[in-house]
């Protein structure tokens, strides 16, 4: 497959901040030029796919043909089982149109009530599109558990309730070039790397 080069030009396809400053990281050490859609003023297209991978190719389709440039887009969020797998693909929208993620994770507390299980786990999609239509999708997971009260300043979104398996802080306290290495965006971003990117 056809990845990009040393000094290729790229749109990333996001508007939100915490995502866009956690994959230009990842896509750092490749020099290439990364542009944010968000930055560019693109129009954010409605999610209406059923599943993290439709999401991320409908954005990254939009930001493609917006721009005429390969973009990439990341489709992500929660889903805790004891919820039947919410909020899913509606992660962003619990959270309400002024984005308030503390009333969106106290949602989720609320709804698990006294619930044993808290388990919970992030899901990423990547997705990249090309101007001749190509377009080709990367997914990552971690596991973990949701912890109550929230935990730590750090990270966006759900991560100061989220405390993934085998460690003792919550992506919230954690530092954030250790999140970098080992959420579900680093694994996603790996098997990207992996099939489509050359380090100089
Ligand atoms: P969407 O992919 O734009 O639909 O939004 C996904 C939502 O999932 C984000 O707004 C975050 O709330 C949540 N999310 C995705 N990745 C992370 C993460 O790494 N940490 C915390 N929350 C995340």
């Amino acid at each position: 497959m056809e990845g990009f080069r040393p000094g290729d030009k790229l749109v990333l396809a996001t508007h939100n901040k915490g995502k866009y400053r956690e994959n230009a990281a990842l896509l750092a050490p490749y020099s290439l030029e990364v542009l944010s859609a968000g930055d560019l003023g693109l129009p954010e297209p409605e999610e209406t796919g059923a599943t993290f991978e439709e999401n991320a190719v409908l954005k990254a389709r939009a930001a493609c043909e917006a721009t005429g440039l390969p973009a990439i887009a990341d489709d992500s969020g929660l889903a805790v089982p004891a919820l039947n797998g919410q909020p899913g693909i509606y992660t962003a929208r619990w959270a309400g149109t002024d984005r308030n993620f503390f009333v969106a994770m106290k949602r989720v507390h609320d709804e698990l009530g006294d619930n044993p299980d808290r388990r919970g786990f992030f899901c990423c999609n990547l997705s990249v599109a090309w101007p001749d239509g190509r377009t080709v999708s990367f997914e990552g997971r971690v596991e973990g558990t949701l912890v109550w009260p929230i935990r730590g300043e750090r990270g966006f979104g759900f991560d100061p309730m989220f405390q993934p398996r085998g460690y003792g802080v919550t992506f919230g306290e954690m530092e954030p070039e250790k999140k970098e290495a080992m959420s579900h965006r680093a694994v996603a971003f790996a098997q990207l790397a992996g099939a489509l990117l050359r380090k100089p």
